[in-house]
């Protein structure tokens, strides 16, 4: 585990989007019954599996409801004061999400953070391959000429550990009364509130 300090010099930040900027809102059993995809499936890896009209079909139902849940999105704690107090130092912000781009930028206007990002760099399902695949987080790391040792990634689930992990970026997790993966997290915190905190 490194201490706050030590990741308060990064000045480049991925974020994921739900359930880390926002508040969870993504009922994924239901996503599954509503599309016939078995419990223990990833959802998405499920779809890309399918004959192409069947898979087409389904990535729209699931495109129009998750727009609905992103207009409907609600700031995670702390989220919008962290993400300012890091844009506000000239840090580069990014985004890597599982949800579509498109979504993801509803998503930022709908919590009011939209100015403190580049378009470019908000990478969804098809800018990059998903979490916990580490491409995401490599593209955005190419794109600000860095190392990928020098980008943090803040997320609320194992796939953003090891996403952060096999890029060899930080790790940072959020949103969880405690830690249930502490090998995988470089800092933990409670929310971002804490989070703020513990970077001074
Ligand atoms: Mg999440």
């Amino acid at each position: 585990m490194s201490s706050g300090t030590a990741l308060a010099q990064l000045r480049h930040w991925v974020f994921d989007m739900d359930g880390t900027l926002t508040i969870a809102v993504h009922d994924f059993a239901a996503i599954r019954r509503a599309l016939e995809i078995p419990p223990q499936d990833d959802i998405l890896a499920h779809l890309a599996a399918l004959p192409v009209a069947e898979a087409a079909a389904k990535h729209a139902w699931l495109l129009a409801h998750e727009r609905q849940l992103a207009e409907a999105a609600r700031p995670a704690p702390g989220a919008c004061e962290l993400v300012r107090a890091l844009h506000g130092r000239g840090c580069r912000l990014g985004i890597l999400t599982r949800n579509a781009r498109p979504l993801a930028l509803v998503t930022l206007e709908a919590i009011g953070l939209f100015d403190c990002f580049v378009v470019d760099d908000v990478l969804g399902r098809d800018e990059a391959p998903p979490k916990p695949q580490p491409h995401g987080l490599l593209q955005l790391a190419s794109r600000w000429a860095v190392a990928p040792g020098e980008l943090a990634m803040v997320g609320d689930f194992v796939h953003d550990l090891s996403c952060a992990r096999a890029a060899g970026a930080r790790s940072v997790l959020v949103n969880h009364p405690e830690n249930p993966w502490p090998e995988l997290t470089d800092l933990y915190a409670r929310d971002c509130a804490e989070l703020q905190r513990l970077l001074g």
